[in-house]
């Protein structure tokens, strides 16, 4: 790097959580980013007095809270537009809001709300997305460039259904035409833009997906090591239909094995109503989950086992699910991860209730965690690369209370506040990898 580079420093109030129900945070802190990553990080006064060959350019606003980026582990594209929409059970909302609506995610449509998506996503301070498109090669083609122009983080992958896709809606993609089309898309984009974007191959469910179609994903991303993706045990009738369809599985899981789609590299959605044997299967692969309490709550499809979740351990991070969830804010996912289980324990004693620090861990390093990367993003440590979303707290605050208020809150507290109020109104800035991604309209702010 040339000496006279400056370095970028983001002063604030920085809140992380390394571990599950740990929290870090530096009330008057400073990070200095260098070549995209996290050089130092430590208290202002000491690292502002710090001689460095190179200047620093210092970011700075008297009212910032500096969280790690947020981590969406499920989202699907195609769907952004009928969010809050319906609110049925799972089959049935398919079938009247969503297949109509992904059917329809191809040509320009598809690559116009490709494009909007990505902004969406970083106004939201979502630094990392593991996200379907529909089955159509063109748009998930378009939402592959849309990401790369975004500078975000994301792994994504067209929906692969060969079973009544998209119900009585046609076109039904036969299996070899899905697979054929996948492996073309994996191989432009799996570790392009420098490693910002990754493919992940993505069967919707078993209940829309045949026994090779399965099989031949999984190998596929065994053979370029890609990510898998799919959901699991979300809703009761979904799990008697795969009951069904496959009578010679022991349980959902065990289809899902039989294929081998559990793998170190694979992200299931929901995992709702599991047994103690098929939580320990897929924690015996090393298979991550990702909840989706938004989602479920919207659909009505259950209530996680957080407990039962952790004691298998399992790897587990947090999804919006739009637009089964009605937003992509990650903090209001944080707070329904939260509620669910105060919820969940008025019955259950059992229940883990997650403090805030738990829940924030969920949303950032316990979700980098789950897809393998947890030793490159997730939480301020030195070395990792620099993705992270500043928010205004002011605008959280009742009455925008001053900074000085503030002072007096812990990082505990703070980080409750976003989780219970924070949302894109209070994002000032997005970055991934020390590049702004999004940068709210109001120049006085740095
Ligand atoms: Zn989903």
């Amino acid at each position: 790097m040339n000496p006279d580079t400056p370095l970028l420093g983001i002063r604030g109030f920085l809140i992380d959580a390394p571990e599950f129900g740990r929290l870090r945070s530096w009330s008057d802190g400073a990070l200095i980013i260098e070549g995209g990553l996290i050089a130092e990080v430590g208290d202002y006064a000491s690292l502002s007095r710090q001689p460095r060959a190179q200047p620093v350019r210092w970011r700075h606003s008297p009212r910032s809270a500096v969280f790690p980026g947020l981590i969406d582990l499920h989202a699907h594209v195609p769907q952004y537009p009928a969010v809050a929409r319906g609110g049925g059970d799972l089959l049935p909302w398919l079938r009247q809001h969503i297949f109509p609506l992904e059917r329809e995610f191809t040509g320009a449509k598809g690559r116009r709300e490709a494009s909007a998506f990505f902004s969406e996503l970083a106004r939201h301070g979502t630094t990392t997305a593991m996200l379907y498109t529909a089955v159509f090669e063109d748009s998930c083609e378009a939402a592959f460039h849309a990401a790369a122009a975004s500078g975000l983080r994301v792994i994504m992958g067209k929906m692969m259904m060969d079973v009544g896709s998209y119900g009585n809606l046609q076109p039904t993609k036969i299996a070899s035409i899905s697979l054929h089309e996948s492996e073309r898309l994996c191989k432009t984009w799996h570790g392009a833009a420098g490693g910002l974007l990754e493919y992940a191959f993505s069967p919707r469910f078993a209940v829309a997906c045949s026994e090779k179609l399965m099989r031949a994903a999984a190998e596929l991303a065994g053979k370029y090591g890609a990510y898998l993706q799919t959901h699991l045990a979300e809703n009761t009738e979904e799990i008697e239909k795969v009951r069904h369809q496959f009578p010679a599985a022991r349980d959902y899981t065990d289809v899902y094995e039989m294929c081998g789609l559990l793998t170190p590299r694979t992200v299931l959605g929901h995992c709702l109503h599991l047994s103690d044997r098929e939580r320990a299967a897929i924690a015996a692969a090393g298979a991550s989950v990702a909840h989706c309490p938004t989602a479920n709550l919207f659909l009505r499809s259950g209530l996680l086992p957080l407990e039962k979740m952790r004691a298998a351990g399992l790897r587990l991070g947090l999804g919006s699910d739009v637009a089964a969830g009605p937003e992509l804010n990650m903090w209001q996912v944080m707070r329904s991860a939260i509620e669910t289980q105060k919820a969940r324990s008025f019955y259950e004693s059992e229940a883990l209730i997650p403090t805030p620090t738990a829940a924030l861990h969920m949303a950032t390093q316990g979700a980098a965690e789950a897809l393998g990367k947890g030793a490159v993003i997730g939480s301020f440590d030195i070395g990792k690369e620099a993705d992270l979303t500043i928010m205004d707290y002011a605008a959280l605050l009742p009455y925008r209370q001053s900074s000085k208020t503030v002072n007096d809150l812990a990082g505990e507290d703070l980080a409750s506040v976003c989780i219970y109020r924070g949302g894109p109104h209070a994002v000032l800035e997005t970055f991934v990898r020390g590049q702004s991604v999004f940068r709210a309209p109001e120049p006085e702010l740095f």
